[in-house]
């Protein structure tokens, strides 16, 4: 604008001053307004925002998605399908965990990728639920068969005991019961959700409680060996024994863990060999043809669908297999 220039000298002030008049109005205009959408925002967030969620691996999400409900967003962080005890975490795991305000895991030493993923997701606000909180873990309590090679592979921290809790309804209820507390201690506008969700949950694994005690008792120490060390809880609680001759699963046996169950067989009274689901092992095949025993299928609930209460259907289909092995 040339033309200011030759403008008289009045002209010229008021000129100055009114833009700065305006300038003024339009700051102080503004810093009203400013607040006020920060508070339309803020009053937004709590309702429209839901609390995040990650769990570890699938059992720890059904019981936290059984507790959640649709009140919270739930997340899982080794996809189903994935191996939890030899994970090794993705970039995408490290982003969920930094925009998540809860993590559930199971503990015991299972999620031996966390500590370091939960570092390099560098969010301090985030609260963590330990669902293995309170309850003592067993290193073996039935004969675990150990090789020496496995001892030289022990690379994922076993050293906190057998992670394997939620196979045993009655430690799976202590750890729905961690869940809940921890989510209402995190979230406590939606306590009443969390109590009454849980308690639903907490009803069924109780009633599964009953049906395994039932069934089972009339089989004591009925004898069974597992290429994955993963009942020893549940075969505590009901009164079974479980000889483990792998610790975690295997894709291919080695000549030493198929002489561990031949040695088993030998040295207690075997009634079935359990293998997992999706494994199609020949040597398991012939091992139990040469042995005389049935080879069967027992889930230890790591992988499979998403709904919550699978963990019924898997558990009850145990069941099934153990009462008609320990016949
Ligand atoms: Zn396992």
């Amino acid at each position: 604008m040339v033309r200011t220039g030759i403008e008289p000298k009045n002209g010229r002030r008021r000129s100055g001053i009114l833009p700065l008049i305006a300038l003024l109005i339009l700051s102080s205009f503004g810093c009203n307004q400013s607040p006020t959408d920060k508070k339309a925002v803020s009053q937004e967030q709590p309702s429209a925002k839901k609390t995040k969620i990650v769990t570890t691996f699938l059992p720890i999400y059904w019981f936290t998605k059984a507790v959640a409900g649709d009140v919270a967003e739930v997340e899982i962080l080794v996809p189903p399908g994935t191996e939890v005890h030899e994970y090794q975490a993705k970039p995408e795991n490290v982003k969920a965990i930094a925009t998540a305000n809860i993590l559930v895991k199971n503990g015991l030493g299972l999620e031996g990728f966390l500590e370091e993923t939960v570092k390099n997701a560098q969010n301090p606000k985030l609260i963590e639920i330990d669902t293995s909180k309170g309850i003592k873990p067993v290193e073996a309590i039935s004969p675990v068969v150990k090789t020496s090679k496995e001892e030289k592979d022990h690379n994922h921290e076993h050293t906190s005991g057998n992670p394997h809790i939620w196979l045993d309804p009655v430690m799976a209820k202590q750890q729905v019961i961690n869940i809940r507390d921890g989510l209402i201690a995190a979230d406590p506008q939606n306590k009443a959700t969390y109590e009454a969700n849980s308690a639903a949950y907490i009803q069924k694994l109780d009633q599964l409680n009953s049906e395994f005690q039932q069934t089972l008792q009339k089989y004591p120490n009925c004898t069974f060996v597992t290429f994955h060390d993963a009942y020893p809880y549940l075969a505590q609680r009901y009164k079974l024994k479980q000889v483990a001759v792998v610790e975690i699963p295997e894709d291919q046996l080695s000549p030493t863990d198929v002489q561990n169950a031949v040695n088993a067989v030998k040295k207690y009274q075997v009634k079935a060999l359990f293998t997992e689901p999706g494994t199609d092992n020949k040597l398991l095949k012939s091992l139990s043809q040469d042995l005389k025993l049935n080879l069967q299928t027992l889930d230890s609930l790591e992988n499979g669908e998403t709904d919550p209460q699978h963990y019924f259907q898997g558990m009850k289909a145990n069941l099934q297999t153990l009462e008609a092995a320990c016949k």
